[in-house]
């Protein structure tokens, strides 16, 4: 106990101690904070669809056709048509062979990356992918290479100087910088090397693309070009639970070898009938993606011009970066005295000296909600403006 205690202490002391919050009521974009009513801007609902009545309408008669709980894994008698029907609508809805729902993201990509790679293959994985793939990679017990964010050129050459089964694994959207991956660059040199491409494209599906189908779609690329695409359903699907669409082929391979979908009990089937009503919704959402953008555009512009140091993310992402853990803890506090809940990001989820707040939009938000964020901003203004810094690496 000792030990544990601590660490804890040490924890505390360098200003990296995580407290929950205890959340009521609807979430998004106002809530209620430890009993505190909070103007939020650090939630993942990025099309403000967690709270629709369509959908929880939807939830409602769906609970009365099926039930409450998965009741059993898939391949043991948990496979309800609910799912299959999802299936089926996200598939067609990013333009894929096949889909396959897994209970959430983490599960689905560590299920997609340890069940594609194994001892004697080798992964390549951007520095700053999420947790979920860092964990997917460990577990595979292949050979992990870590390639510098973003950077093609490198990716290429260490491709090329390795032989056997590769796969390269990249979040779409990064999730604590806001930035997008070079697809089209990356469909390439993996094409190229013959290497397997894995994209989780948690923050980009619903947000991008015309219609909102992700990352992928909003290169113009496909299947043949992107493989294997994760999206997840608790962010701008507004539920809860993850994807994989990929060719037939894999799916099969990924129904008989991925743990994490073989292993555990089926999301609710509720959940996927209202996650199919909300698929609708995503594609009909051209008018709240471009609320979305007006927003993000705003307020890139205005904070800026405030003095706060920002990354180049155009997508609803958008950390201000502080550096010091206290410091951000600070800005969070008194963005927090002033009526509003913008999350610290502090190490281990970013790397050292690069602790940020992570502001998110969503289009639940108004125009009078972002004023009262950047009169807050105004107000907390810092002295001299923080430099940038150049990356980071693990993510949350
Ligand atoms: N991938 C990325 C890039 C994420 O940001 C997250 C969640 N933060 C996940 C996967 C995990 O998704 P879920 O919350 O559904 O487990």
């Amino acid at each position: 106990m000792r030990n544990f205690i601590s660490e804890l202490e040490q924890r505390k002391e360098a200003g990296l101690y995580r407290v929950r919050r205890q959340v009521s009521g609807p979430q998004q974009p106002a809530l209620i904070a430890d009993g505190k009513g909070l103007l939020s801007f650090c939630s993942n609902d990025y099309l403000g669809l967690a709270n629709h009545p369509d959908s929880i309408e939807a939830l409602r008669t769906a609970l009365s056709d099926t039930g409450l709980g998965g009741a059993a894994s898939h391949l043991i008698c948990g496979h309800h048509e609910a799912h299959q029907r999802l299936e089926e609508r996200l598939a067609a809805f990013t333009g894929r062979s096949s889909a396959l729902l897994f209970s959430t993201g983490y599960m689905a990509n560590l299920g997609v990356i340890s069940a594609l790679a194994g001892r004697g293959d080798t992964i390549f994985s951007d520095q700053l992918n999420h947790a979920s793939i860092i964990d997917g990679c460990i577990l595979s017990r292949a050979t992990v290479r870590r390639y510098p964010h973003g950077d093609v050129a490198s990716l290429g050459a260490m491709l090329a100087e390795t032989d056997g089964h590769k796969l390269v694994v990249t979040d779409g959207v990064f999730s604590m910088d806001g930035d997008v991956a070079p697809l089209r660059a990356l469909a390439k040199v993996c094409r190229e090397h013959n290497a397997l491409l894995v994209v989780d494209d948690a923050h980009g599906f619903g947000v991008l693309g015309p219609h909102g189908q992700g990352s992928v779609a909003e290169f113009g690329l496909s299947e043949d070009d992107v493989p294997v695409l994760v999206g997840t359903l608790g962010k701008a699907a507004g539920t809860s639970g993850a994807f994989v669409a990929a060719p037939d082929v894999l799916m099969d391979y990924l129904v008989q070898k991925a743990r994490t979908y073989i292993y555990t009990t089926a999301m609710p089937p509720a959940l996927a009938l209202a996650t199919c009503n909300n698929l609708d919704l995503i594609g009909q959402g051209g008018e709240r993606r471009k609320h979305l953008r007006s927003l993000t555009d705003r307020f890139r512009q205005e904070a800026a011009a405030l003095g706060y140091s920002l990354m180049p993310s155009t997508t609803p992402i958008q950390p201000i970066m502080v550096g010091d853990n206290q410091e951000t803890l600070a800005l969070s506090r008194a963005l927090e005295a002033q009526g509003l809940l913008v999350t610290a990001i502090r190490p281990p989820t970013v790397p050292e000296g690069e602790a940020r707040l992570r502001v998110t939009f969503s289009a639940a938000h108004s125009h009078e909600d972002l004023d009262k964020l950047l009169q807050a901003l105004a107000y907390c203004r810092p002295v001299q403006p923080v430099p940038a810094s150049a990356q980071c690496s693990a993510i949350d």
